[in-house]
């Protein structure tokens, strides 16, 4: 039986598999789900891969105090290349219950797709890992390492810190980051490109003290006008973004977004325009984006007729690959303190960085990759870029400079991750356990 079919027949108990999975309640946040919830859901990943072949499968705990589970598995040539999988077992809480159309942890089947917190992200992305394993048999010529940590949701490092204590446990040639999805179901995707992001806080000072603005408006410095003026400067009429010192004019190469379903996507109002002057794609993978995260000022609720001595705000601001983080961050604090007008006080505390990542493509893992994902769905290979960053991919990229890294999995747009009613795309399963198990069967030897 060739893997097709093979994974078609394993494709029939696998929605009673995800459905065990996704009760699990596995939020690795004490204070709303028990931590034993986490701990089955280790234990569930660990005895499934411990069954196929991954015989020194473990649990380690990470700095932050989650579990992930850690195994390999040799191949039957030693010197054949070694492939690490990696996914998180832990989910986003299901935020507000009343948003979901189905129980957020019992597995609903509707129009064709399963319902269910974790069935794309990330759980999704580990069945078909498992499937993909079961399909291939003793029939594996390379040798495997798996990661699977807990924590991924929470940003906590737990995983980051952990690979960089022990870099020898996860060390490979080509790691598959089974964790993002295609442009569209069907359409076969590897995400290539990560933007990097500065988090900042501005802080601006005019006066000692509050003052009515009926006796003193007009002359009196507002700290609250001048953080309005700073903060328009970030952004042209059209929406792009201005900061001086960064290019905003790079181009994205690979598979291009659609407009009309971006606008889907995101739920844009009848009428009201997408920004910047660059494609959907050029402007959330190619090119920095600041966003005003919050304001510190007084809320209109309880304001009075005052002017603001002081007034603060947090600032987002993504990198896309090709622009240094560090670079960026310095970009930002020179434009705030250039733009604040009639000298009053600046400071700009930095509160979070992190790199922009680039897939180095067009290696033998990457085109085997292409071939592979191209004949399980039938249309070739594109490249997409993610808005957001993942820390993970950095810390891999900078422990093993010679490793290709390529993110891949089953969390398409219509799985609407991270929200009420998340779902998977059977199909997507299906079709990524094929890939995964063509690549695993054939990468050895496209690498020469
Ligand atoms: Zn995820």
């Amino acid at each position: 039986m060739d893997l097709r079919s093979r994974i078609a027949e394993l494709m029939r108990p696998a929605r009673g598999e995800l459905a065990e999975f996704v009760a699990i309640r596995s939020v690795a946040d004490p204070r709303q789900f028990p931590p034993e919830e986490c701990a089955k859901a280790a234990q569930w990943v660990l005895d499934k891969f411990a069954g196929l072949g991954f015989s020194d499968a473990h649990l380690e705990r990470t700095p932050d105090g989650s579990d992930a589970v850690i195994g390999s598995r040799s191949g039957s040539d030693p010197a054949a290349p070694t492939v690490l999988l990696y996914a998180h077992y832990d989910v986003q809480p299901p935020l507000d219950e009343s948003a979901w159309r189905t129980p957020p942890f019992e597995l609903t089947e509707a129009d064709g797709r399963w319902y269910g917190r974790g069935a794309a992200d990330c759980k999704g992305n580990i069945l078909a890992q498992l499937l993909a394993l079961r399909a291939l048999g003793n029939d594996m010529p390379l040798n495997l390492k798996l990661v699977v940590e807990g924590s991924e949701e929470q940003g906590t490092g737990g995983l980051e810190a952990f690979v960089a204590s022990h870099p020898e446990m996860l060390s490979a040639d080509t790691i598959l980051v089974c964790d993002t999805g295609n442009a569209a179901v069907g359409h076969p995707a590897a995400t290539v490109t990560l933007r990097g992001m500065v988090n900042v806080v501005v802080t601006v000072q005019a006066m000692a003290s509050e003052l009515h603005s009926g006796m003193f408006g007009g002359a009196a410095p507002d700290a609250l006008a001048a953080l309005i003026l700073m903060l328009a400067s970030l952004r042209d009429q059209q929406g792009n973004t201005t900061i001086a010192g960064l290019d905003n004019t790079q181009r994205w190469t690979g598979a291009p977004y659609p407009p009309e379903q971006f606008r889907t996507d995101v739920g844009v109002l009848e009428g009201v325009a997408l920004l910047g002057d660059g494609s959907v794609s050029d402007m959330i993978w190619a090119r920095p984006a600041i966003t005003v995260l919050g304001i510190d000022c007084p809320p209109v609720t309880g304001s009075t007729a005052a002017i603001v001595p002081r007034a603060a705000a947090r600032l987002n601001l993504r990198v896309p690959p090709g622009m240094a983080a560090d670079d960026a961050h310095a970009a930002l604090v020179d434009h705030l303190k250039a733009a604040a007008p009639w000298g009053v006080h600046v400071a700009v505390d930095l509160e979070a960085i992190g790199s922009p990542f680039q897939a180095a493509v067009g290696g033998p893992a990457f085109d085997a990759l292409g071939a592979a994902m191209s004949e399980a769905y039938g249309r070739p290979m594109t490249t997409l870029g993610q808005g957001g960053s993942i820390p993970l991919c950095n810390v891999f990229a900078d422990t093993y400079p010679d490793a290709e890294i390529i993110l891949l999995g089953v969390e398409e747009p219509l799985a609407l991750i991270h929200a009420p009613n998340e779902s998977v795309d059977p199909g997507e399963i299906r079709a990524l356990a094929e890939s995964l198990a063509l690549f695993l069967q054939r990468y050895p030897a496209m690498r020469g």
